[in-house]
């Protein structure tokens, strides 16, 4: 991390405010102090900001607990908005925006936080969407701004997405593949550019509407991509081809590339299932059926379905049975339980009668509040002691290197079914273990 140190001498540092502290709040707040800038994070969760306050991070994220203690004097953490909307030049808006019930975004946090600011900005403001929002919320934003602005000073609306990956989100924000800032005064361009000029990243200048679809758009692609891979993994399945050669023969192709072409059980987390539905249902408003879209959503519901079935299959009877699953948190390196596959997973084999026994090196804590009758493990060879079937959900690194001959002796029944690949089908079978993967054929 000491490589970002001062590269921002060359920038003046700017006061900001980041409202909503969570995976993407904490990160951007950190990494702009960390850049040289003077930080405020201001959360409505006060244990949220206690803990940040007492040196306790409350999300895992690598790398991201260094950078907050080596930038403590540069960061603040406080539950009080209005004095940080005061004390700023730029606030970041960071709140969640929730799936409502019928799969829209939950724009109310974001409304909240434009009231509040309304209410007591006194000074020119830049008003930043960090979060995820549907095309319009720019427009939307700014006429809540505009009719409660109490002092009647000027201000700036710009939408600026972030793509940042949980997982390497601090390396993803130092490093991104692009910054798009879409703003519609020369005034607003001119500070962003200058705020993001210690990164040495391309930035991307749209209107706003077009920089909020440029993240749906963006997240919708990748899922599909995932989606796709998927499908191809099924055929393969049905016709005793392998998914992993099919995905490095298709990959290899520049135009396509080989990042998510991984076959497995389909995405989850918090931001491209809801983002998939909310830009269904964006572009409905507008009259447009993204169908697409729609397959890309059944592709990757049917494949959680489909594995929990490959499962009950291979075990025949499931109820009474004992199943090992490692792996909770919707990805590896982070804690984030949030529309995890491993949750459906596990719940449609308790639903069969099967004890659930489970690790994971970080969501564990998380997952107790959601996923419960589960054994939680201390390491991966006490959840595979005395199960019938060890189950992979999640792909982590620490999973690839098991001593496979110890976790075959401390089983009941030598069985391995792998929603992520993450083995090579001979060398599993060298130890003895049937072995069930995603788009590979069976290996006995
Ligand atoms: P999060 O739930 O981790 O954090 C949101 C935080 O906002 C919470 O701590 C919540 O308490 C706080 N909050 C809500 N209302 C508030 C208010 N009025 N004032 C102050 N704080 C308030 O969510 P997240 O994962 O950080 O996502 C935030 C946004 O960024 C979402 O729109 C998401 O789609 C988008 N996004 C997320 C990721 C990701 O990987 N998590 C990546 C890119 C974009």
């Amino acid at each position: 991390m000491v490589r970002y140190l001062n590269k921002f001498l060359f920038s003046r540092a700017m006061n900001i405010a980041i409202v909503g502290s969570g995976y993407v709040g904490l990160v951007t707040g950190t990494c702009f102090a960390e850049l040289g800038n003077n930080v405020i994070c201001v959360d409505v969760d006060k244990d949220k900001i206690s803990k940040l306050n007492n040196n306790v991070i409350p999300i895992y994220e690598p790398g991201l607990e260094e950078l907050i203690k080596k930038n403590r004097k540069r960061l603040k953490f406080t539950t009080d908005l209005k004095k940080a909307i005061k004390e700023s030049e730029i606030i970041f808006i960071c709140v969640g925006t929730p799936p409502k019930e019928n799969g829209e975004a939950d724009l109310s946090y974001v409304e909240n936080v434009a009231l509040a600011i309304a209410e007591v900005m006194d000074s020119y403001k830049i008003i930043v969407e960090k979060s995820t929002v549907p095309v319009e919320t720019g427009e939307k934003v700014a006429k809540s701004i505009k009719d409660y602005n109490v002092h009647n000073v000027d201000f700036d609306v710009v939408s600026n997405p972030e793509f940042l990956r949980e997982g390497s989100a601090v390396d993803d924000f130092m490093h991104p593949d692009r910054i798009v800032i879409g703003c519609e005064t020369e005034r607003a361009k001119k500070i962003m550019k200058e705020l993001y000029s210690p990164l040495k990243s391309p930035i991307i200048f749209t209107d706003i509407k077009s920089a909020e679809i440029i993240k749906h758009a963006s997240n919708s692609f990748l899922a599909a991509k995932i989606s796709f891979i998927n499908a191809i993994a099924n055929i393969c399945e049905l016709a005793g081809a392998d998914i992993e050669k099919v995905a490095e023969g298709i990959g290899f192709d520049r135009r396509i590339g080989r990042n998510f072409l991984n076959a497995g059980i389909g995405y989850g987390g918090f931001c491209f299932p809801k983002d998939a539905e909310a830009f269904i249902r964006i572009a409905e408003k507008f009259g447009y059926n993204f169908k697409l879209l729609r397959a890309v959503q059944e592709i990757n519901n049917n494949q959680r379905k489909n594995f929990a079935k490959k499962i009950e299959k291979s075990l025949w009877i499931v109820k009474g049975k004992t199943i090992g699953v490692l792996g909770l948190s919707f990805k590896p390196n982070t804690d984030d339980m949030r529309f995890a596959p491993s949750i459906d997973i596990i719940t449609e084999l308790q639903k069969e009668g099967a004890k659930i026994k489970a690790y994971d090196p970080k969501a564990m804590e998380k997952a107790k509040s959601i996923l419960k009758n589960v054994v939680y493990c201390s390491n991966p060879y006490d959840a595979a002691k005395d199960s019938d079937a060890l189950v992979i959900v999640t792909e982590w690194n620490e999973f690839k290197e098991l001593d496979l001959k110890r976790i075959k002796s401390m089983m009941k029944h030598p069985l391995i079914i792998d929603g992520r690949n993450i083995y090579k089908p001979e060398d599993v079978k060298k130890e003895g273990f049937t072995y069930i993967s995603i788009g590979r054929g069976e290996v006995h």
